[in-house]
């Protein structure tokens, strides 16, 4: 039998009572390496209680100190770096460098929150009326919790710990059933970091396991990150629970190349964007919108780049696309690609039933490219996540533009121009959070927000930077009067 994946709750590994699990299996070689236990309510319930009283400390511990413990957590990210980029690629099935640029990313959020002294300062205004001055303080709220995708199973989580504890505040980590491991490596690391029992928990669970976290009364706040149709229901119950709440949603990114692109190397970013993580990011580049002259050299360039791709198990050093997550995701991709040739588009390459050898089972899905892609056809409209990129062919930039803008999704946008003036018109028209300007993945660095439009994002403030301390404390105002 699997072994369990513990729960981390109030400084202890504690094993879940749940009697159901989801099966934690690497995609490629379909090894069972764990279950992930459906955490109870009542395991969130300790969760949140232990959570809350240590909140009550821990908001007293200065703050120049709590990030203290933050750079001894760092320090043993970098210590384990490998460790953590492999683990990442045995649940995931991405590449060793994939998992070391996530690992690399999620160190980058701790080194965001190294700051909080100075950015969670608040402000001043002396004789603001006749002898009364007036303070905006920022104070932390008490409990905030995450629920987590699979994709980035190390680096997602940590767009929000480490700022949310240096701001004050107490934390509890939910991550997707299917990949839990890099997560317990992570929480062992920051146990070993020293930081009190409490402050950060780890339950492990499944959609009831989330909706015990968004209705418990002790929890103030909870980002989410995952599928739009599931950030919708995770807003809907935040807001009644009256929670704060940041749902960064699902996507459906397009990029537009110019007649006047450097081929060369747009190709080699738009295939990064389309094929990296196996397009299993909520950046991927899905939608390749040609624009004029360009179309028949970008198309055939594309084909003929993708074609090369060497896909494999991620831990093969030789392999530059790893597999899709599970065997049910498999399946729901080469279901939309099927969609895709029924529905009139003319399949370039198809990365259905490709074997690997040594790995017969796994996850596989090769590159995958589709042409004479038109916007009302499903691979152009919905969210495939997986690796598969779908060619329009537009007469000119303003259809471009039009064409982007009439997708219900807005996470990131791409152009690939030298021409300033397409490049601008293009970040100031196009409604996506992200946009690219020759650069195929549009992912904000850890100081600055990160969050999409449309159905892609539903709250106030994004993840990430400056948005993360305006989320993660509230604003109290002081208006004082002395007499003589
Ligand atoms: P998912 O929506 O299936 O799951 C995300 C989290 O929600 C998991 O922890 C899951 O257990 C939990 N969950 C599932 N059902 C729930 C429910 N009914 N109520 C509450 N919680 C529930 O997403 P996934 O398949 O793990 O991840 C892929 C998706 O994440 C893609 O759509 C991708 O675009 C999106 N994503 C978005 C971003 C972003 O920044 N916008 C980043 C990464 C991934």
């Amino acid at each position: 039998m699997a072994e369990r994946v513990k729960n981390y709750v109030n400084g202890e590994w504690v094993e879940s009572s749940a009697e159901s699990t989801t099966p934690v299996v690497n995609p490629a070689t379909c090894e069972l390496m764990a279950e992930t236990p459906h955490s109870t309510r009542q395991e969130v319930d300790a969760a949140a209680e232990a959570a809350y009283e240590a909140f009550l400390e821990w908001r007293q511990t200065p703050v120049v100190k709590r990030v203290r413990y933050l750079h001894n957590f760092k320090t043993l990210l970098e210590e384990n770096f490998e460790e953590l980029s492999q683990t990442v690629v045995k649940e995931n099935g991405k590449t060793m460098d994939e998992a070391r640029g996530e690992v690399l990313r999620g160190i980058e959020s701790v080194e965001f929150a190294f700051g909080v002294p100075s950015l969670m300062t608040g402000f001043k205004v002396e004789d603001i009326a006749a002898g009364i001055d007036e303070t905006a303080e920022r104070q932390p709220l008490g409990v905030f919790a995450a629920l987590t995708p699979f994709n980035f199973p190390m680096m997602v989580p940590l767009w929000f710990l480490p700022t949310a504890i240096a701001c004050g505040n107490t934390y509890i980590v939910k991550p997707s059933p299917m990949t839990p491991l890099s997560m317990n490596l992570v929480f062992e690391l920051l146990e070993e970091s020293g930081l009190p029992e409490g402050v950060v928990n780890l339950v492990h669970g499944d959609a009831g396991t989330a909706t015990a976290v968004m209705e418990h009364p002790l929890i103030k706040g909870v980002s989410f990150v995952g599928s739009t149709h599931v950030g919708k229901i995770v807003y809907e119950t935040c807001a009644r629970y009256g929670k704060r709440v940041q749902v960064q949603g699902g996507a459906k990114n397009y990029l537009a190349v110019m007649p006047d692109a450097d081929l060369e190397k747009s190709v080699a970013n738009i295939l990064g964007s389309a094929y990296g993580c196996a397009g299993q990011r909520c950046l991927a580049g899905s939608v390749l919108v040609a624009v004029g002259d360009v179309y028949e050299p970008l198309r055939d360039a594309i084909k003929e780049a993708a074609a090369k791709l060497k896909v494999g198990y991620g831990l093969d050093p030789e392999t530059q696309m790893g597999t899709v997550v599970s065997a049910q995701a498999k399946n729901r991709i080469e279901g939309m690609i099927q969609k895709g040739v029924d529905e009139g588009a003319e399949i370039l390459l198809d990365g259905r039933n490709v074997k690997i050898d040594g790995f017969e089972d796994g996850n596989f899905v090769g590159p995958t490219i589709f042409d004479k892609v038109t916007p009302s056809m499903s691979i152009a409209r919905e969210e495939i996540f997986g690796p598969v990129l779908s060619i329009m062919h537009v007469p000119d930039f303003e259809t471009a533009v039009d064409t982007i803008n009439a997708s219900r999704y807005g996470n990131a946008a791409s152009i690939f121009t030298n021409n300033g003036h397409y490049a601008r018109e293009f970040k100031y028209r196009v409604n996506a959070g992200n946009i690219g300007v020759n650069i195929g993945v549009a992912a904000a660095a850890a100081w600055f927000p990160f969050g999409g439009q449309k159905d892609s994002f539903f709250g106030d403030t994004h993840g990430q930077g400056p948005d993360s301390i305006q989320f993660f404390t509230d604003h109290k105002v002081i208006v004082e009067r002395w007499f003589e």
